[in-house]
C-alpha cells in the first residue's frame, strides 16, 4: 500500500542530527514508492506569528478573535495562501512526522507557530469534530525527537521525568484532539553525546522503521 506522507521539520541546521533524520525519513519512504511532501519550516522562512495574516478574510474588523476569524476563513476560503498550502499537505497526508528537537519540553517556537495557525478552528476541529470523531480520522501522525538530556533522565521519577507525559500535550491535545492516531515516537535521546556508531545505528534503525511504517499500529497515548 502505497501512501502520502508529510514531514515537517523544523530544525535550523541542515547537518544537524535532526537534518539527518528528516532526509533519512524522506529518502526511505520514497525509496519504497510513498509520495513524500516536505515543509522544511526554517528553509522556508514559515512565519510563526499568528494573527490577521492568517487569513485574506476578515468576520470581525473592530475585535481579533483568531477562533472567529478561522471559522470565517473555512466557510469562505479565507486562509492566508501560506496557511492554505499546510492545511492541503495535511489534508493529503496518511502519515504525518513531525521532526524536532525539544526544546524547553516541548515544540520549538516554529513548529508550535506552525501549530497554532495550521490547527484552524471549523477546517481541523469543531462541532462534533474531537478524538475519535476528529477531523483527522484514520490518518496517523508520529512525533521524531531529540533531546540533549540522556534516556535515564527521562525516565518517570528521573531527573526530567516520563518521555511519554512530557508529549502528551502534543500527542494528546493536538494531535489525538483532531482525531490523528499517534504511532510511538522516535526518540534519539542526547545524539551530540553519544557515539558516531550509535548515531549511525539509530539513523539506520529510524530507516528501517520507516521501510515499514504502513503496518504500524497506534499506541496509546494516557490520559491525565
Ligand atoms: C532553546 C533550547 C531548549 C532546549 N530544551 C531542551 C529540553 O527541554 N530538554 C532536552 O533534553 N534538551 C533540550 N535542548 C537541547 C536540544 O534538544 C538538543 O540540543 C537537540 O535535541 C540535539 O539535536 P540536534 O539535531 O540539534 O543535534 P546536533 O548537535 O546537530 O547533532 C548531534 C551530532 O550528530 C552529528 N550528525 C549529524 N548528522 C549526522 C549523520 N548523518 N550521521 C551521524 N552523525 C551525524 C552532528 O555532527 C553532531 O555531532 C534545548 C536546546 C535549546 C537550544
Amino acid at each position: 500500500m502505497t501512501m502520502n506522507a508529510f514531514l515537517v521539520c523544523a530544525h535550523a541546521e541542515p547537518r544537524s542530527f535532526n537534518g539527518a533524520l528528516f532526509r533519512t525519513a524522506g529518502e526511505t519512504l520514497r525509496a519504497a514508492g510513498h509520495a513524500v511532501a516536505v515543509s522544511d519550516l526554517y528553509a522556508m522562512k514559515f512565519d510563526p506569528v499568528s494573527d490577521r495574516r492568517n487569513f485574506t478574510s476578515v468576520k470581525n474588523p473592530d475585535f481579533f478573535k483568531q477562533q472567529i476569524e478561522e471559522m470565517h476563513a473555512t466557510e469562505v476560503g479565507g486562509f492566508a495562501p501560506d496557511l492554505e498550502a499546510e492545511l492541503r499537505k495535511m489534508e493529503a497526508c496518511d502519515l504525518m512526522i513531525w521532526q524536532f528537537p525539544l526544546w524547553w519540553f516541548g515544540l520549538p517556537g516554529i513548529l508550535k507557530g506552525w501549530a497554532d495557525r495550521v490547527f484552524a478552528m471549523g477546517r481541523t476541529y469543531g462541532g462534533e469534530r474531537f478524538y475519535e470523531n476528529g477531523v483527522f480520522k484514520g490518518k496517523r501522525a508520529l512525533l521524531s525527537l531529540t533531546t540533549g538530556g540522556p534516556e535515564a533522565a527521562y525516565q518517570k521519577g528521573g531527573w526530567n521525568g516520563d518521555i511519554r507525559a512530557i508529549l502528551r500535550p502534543i500527542q494528546r491535545g493536538i494531535l489525538r484532539f483532531t482525531g490523528w492516531d499517534v504511532l510511538a515516537p522516535n526518540i534519539v535521546y542526547a545524539p551530540a553525546r553519544i557515539s558516531e556508531e550509535e548515531r549511525q545505528a539509530s539513523l539506520k534503525s529510524w530507516a528501517t522503521r520507516m521501510s515499514a511504517i504502513e503496518s504500524e499500529q497506534p499506541i496509546d497515548i494516557g490520559e491525565y
